[in-house]
């Protein structure tokens, strides 16, 4: 019989970066051109086989709008991992991607968490360089500075989605 752990996941980035739609991606594997934002926070679940064990996610995908930022602590404070978004063609939301990385370190027990930073929409980028207004070095960068793992994914396309749960995944477990 295998072992199951859970884990719970935050995602958090500015609205419309993809947060939904990565989780979606990874849940159902579908992907929606026009997603309804989330209001306050949605939670799903998904399973990820590591070897012999079983990593039960349990994701809370907070809203991104301003007016839901109070309430992010209260999805964070007991999270073992977070996802934070940016999208490749938005400057402002890299800029809030450290914040929510700083607020992380400043109130959330940060060294027992596994911290992601995601550069999504890579499709946009692969289509037309003109498009990425964040380089994949600035990306690096960040997360090195801040001891966190990095990639470049798209929900659309189905970039590196699976890659990032399964590291988390992999993290998580070396941490337990
Ligand atoms: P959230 O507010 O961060 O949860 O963002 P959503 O998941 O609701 O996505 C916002 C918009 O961006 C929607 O219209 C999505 O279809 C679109 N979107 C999300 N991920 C991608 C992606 O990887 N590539 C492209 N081209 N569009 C995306």
């Amino acid at each position: 019989m295998s072992v199951v752990k859970s884990i719970k996941l935050v995602l958090l980035g500015e609205a419309a970066v993809g947060k939904s739609s990565l989780v979606l991606r990874f849940v159902s594997n579908e992907f929606q051109e026009n997603k309804e934002p989330t209001i306050g926070a949605a939670f799903l679940t998904q399973r990820c086989s590591v070897n012999q064990t079983t990593v039960k996610f349990e994701i809370w995908d907070t809203a991104g709008q301003e007016r839901f930022a109070s309430l992010a602590p209260m999805y964070y404070r007991n999270a073992q991992a977070a996802l934070v978004v940016y999208d490749l063609t938005k400057p402002g939301s890299f800029i809030k991607a450290r914040h929510w990385i700083k607020e992380l370190h400043e109130q959330a027990n940060s060294a027992d968490m596994v911290i992601f930073l995601v550069g999504n929409k890579l499709d946009l980028v692969e289509e037309d360089e003109e498009q990425r207004k964040i380089s994949r070095e600035d990306g690096e960068a960040l997360a090195k500075e801040e001891g966190c793992f990095f990639m470049e994914t798209s929900a659309k396309n189905s970039i590196n989605v699976n890659d990032v749960f399964t590291k988390i995944a992999e993290e998580f477990l070396k941490k337990t």
